[in-house]
């Protein structure tokens, strides 16, 4: 028997589609991811896995770490019968979220949707067959790969990929910051920061802005924004937190350091959807193109997306959670047209 349903991303999105989709008895089955580390950190439960505190997620008034919130929603989507493909069978005990238990869980290799139902092929070659699918599998913030980024970022230790998310944590009020990246985000992530930082340094690798004009003016006469032309980031300085930047002049080689008290990337994002070319409409950035923007539909019928890997704009989490239900409503209407409940 096909699945009704199969959610593939285990962010905001894919568990908030789970629980609706649960909650209507549509029984989902989710492809959570197997941790991996390639360049970026790629965990189950997405970009808020490396988020130490979400202080702007409502109903949190006190913060909530990213990791324990993913988890509240991963054990939600449990609760009411979303099953998750792992390499021992479908139905983990989710309750303690440190026993390792996401370790276990499978990435879903690919997918044949030329066809009805669906197919969708597990980690170890297991095929599944489906109904329909919600597509929720994020975008990763590209990150340089230095290891001591990595290890600073994972560890609370002052570097980030997201200023909205993080910008605000005391660790960063009245300190210098650095932002790395000379696009649109960069800019936005730096003016941000302005806010609570003393000064930001924006450190881009060549001598001109890649941001729109207007965005470029908003950087350049902003009077705590320091530019840092034709340099590279080669090393991030420091134990438990980040003590500063060391730095290469793409024109002469020099190297310096920079002392700083937290590091944001903004060299851009990759939607997680390389396993979709040639299945789904996606964009020349591999955005998954949704027919209506508004709603969650996509190039194939009985397809959904939601959450990051169709949204190049909000990239919240609370977005993302309001993409996923609109996702599984979305598909739980499409499965009632075709006769199926
Ligand atoms: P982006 O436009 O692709 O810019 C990425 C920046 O990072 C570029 O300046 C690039 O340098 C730099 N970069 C890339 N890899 C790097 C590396 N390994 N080391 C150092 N620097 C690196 O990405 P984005 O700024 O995230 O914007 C994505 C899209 O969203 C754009 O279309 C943008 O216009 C849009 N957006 C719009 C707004 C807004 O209008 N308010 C806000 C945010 C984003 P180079 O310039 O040398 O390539």
């Amino acid at each position: 028997m096909p699945e009704k349903v199969i959610i593939i991303g285990s962010g905001p999105a894919g568990w908030t589609a789970a629980i609706y989709a649960a909650r209507a008895n549509l029984q989902p089955l989710v492809f959570a991811g197997r941790p991996k580390q390639t360049p970026s950190i790629i965990l189950p439960g997405g970009q808020l896995m490396l988020t130490t505190e979400v202080e702007n997620f409502p109903g949190f008034p006190e913060g909530i770490s990213g990791p324990k919130m993913m988890s509240y929603f991963e054990r939600q989507a449990v609760r009411f019968g979303t099953r998750i493909v792992t390499d021992e069978g479908l139905n983990p005990d989710v309750s303690n979220p440190d026993d390792g238990h996401s370790y276990k869980y499978q990435d879903c290799k690919s997918v044949d949707l030329s066809q009805r139902p669906f197919k969708v092929v597990g980690e170890d070659g297991k095929v599944f067959e489906t109904h329909s699918l919600i597509v929720a599998t994020g975008a990763t913030a590209n990150w340089l790969g230095l290891p001591n980024e990595m290890r600073l970022a994972q560890t609370g230790g002052g570097v980030s990929a997201c200023a909205v998310c993080d910008g605000a944590l005391p660790i960063f009020r009245n300190k210098e910051l650095a932002v790395v990246g000379g696009g649109d985000s960069a800019v936005e992530e730096a003016t941000y920061l302005t806010k609570f930082a003393s000064k930001v340094y924006m450190i881009h690798r060549r001598d001109q802005l890649r941001a729109s004009r207007i965005m470029q003016q908003r950087a350049l006469s902003n009077p705590k924004i320091e530019m840092v032309w034709n340099s590279v980031v080669v090393d991030v300085l420091g134990d438990e937190r980040i003590s500063g930047l060391r730095l290469k002049d793409t024109v002469t080689g020099e190297e310096r350091d920079l002392p700083v008290s937290g590091l944001f990337l903004a060299i851009g994002h990759t939607p997680a959807t390389s396993f979709l070319k040639g299945q789904l409409e996606l964009d020349e950035k591999g955005y998954v193109k949704l027919r209506d923007p508004g709603r969650s539909f996509t190039s194939v019928e009985g397809v959904f997306a939601a959450g990051d890997c169709a949204d190049t704009i909000y990239r919240q989490a609370i977005t993302a959670a309001g993409m996923g239900c609109r996702a599984a409503i979305d598909c739980e209407r499409w499965l009632a047209d075709q006769g199926i409940h």
